[in-house]
């Protein structure tokens, strides 16, 4: 069967399916997921929350994630310790819409309403990634703080070459900014799930240019299945 009669012959049931697969950019389309991107492009709306969060058990403030997230983030601080004798700490994980907004108001007041200046130092409400409940600022105990230095210590190398085997993955590298919209973020882990996350870490490229091929893929299973039937 030609590609085109696969497509004619889908049911009005799949279509839909195929078009409710390719519409999980956002995390309104897949509040359950962990395909989706949020960015200066995909943006959550204020009523966004995700559908449970928890505290994870590691050393650290800001501790809250969803519950996979929170497990496999236990799990990555527990072998890097095992593995490099360090301590990685939580420095930020979920943060609702209302406190983004919050931050972002702070500092344009402080830049006297400069857009692009507040925009430097602070995600708008709704394009940060921490409103998914699956990302976590993490730092090394004794060197807190988030900036490039982190990727430099014992932890944020351990890190970097490791997370995939937990879920997560490094999502603004370095020379990524241009398809990303942010800055390098030696700190910024991101979880997947950890099938996504080794053939993400694989292919080495940022979430936003991977996400493509992975729906083509599925688009072309469900007509597989189609076909088949
Ligand atoms: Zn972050």
């Amino acid at each position: 069967m030609s590609l085109l009669q696969s497509l004619l012959s889908l049911s009005a049931a799949g279509l839909l399916m195929v078009t409710s697969t390719l519409n999980t950019a956002a995390p309104q389309h897949d509040a359950e997921g962990y395909l989706f991107l949020v960015n200066r492009q995909w943006m959550v709306s204020e009523a966004f929350v995700p559908a449970s969060l928890r505290e994870a058990e590691v050393p650290g403030s800001v501790r809250r994630l969803r519950p996979e997230a929170a497990a496999a983030l236990e799990e990555m601080f527990a072998a890097c310790l095992e593995e490099t004798g360090k301590t990685l700490i939580s420095v930020s994980g979920y943060r609702s819409y209302g406190s983004q907004k919050n931050i972002y108001a702070r500092k344009l007041k402080n830049v006297h309403g400069d857009v692009a200046k507040a925009q430097e130092y602070v995600a708008p409400p709704g394009t940060s990634e921490h409103n998914t409940g699956l990302v976590m600022d993490v730092g090394q105990k004794n060197n807190p703080h988030l900036n490039e230095r982190f990727r430099d210590t014992e932890g944020g190398i351990w890190c970097r070459e490791n997370c995939w085997r937990f879920g997560f993955i490094l999502r603004y590298d370095e020379g990524w900014e241009d398809i990303t919209g942010y800055s390098f973020e030696p700190w910024h882990f991101r979880y997947v799930g950890k099938e996504n996350a080794k053939r993400i870490h694989e292919a080495n490229v940022p979430l936003e240019s991977w996400l493509p091929g992975y729906r083509a893929e599925i688009m072309l299973d469900l007509l597989k299945g189609t076909a088949d039937e």
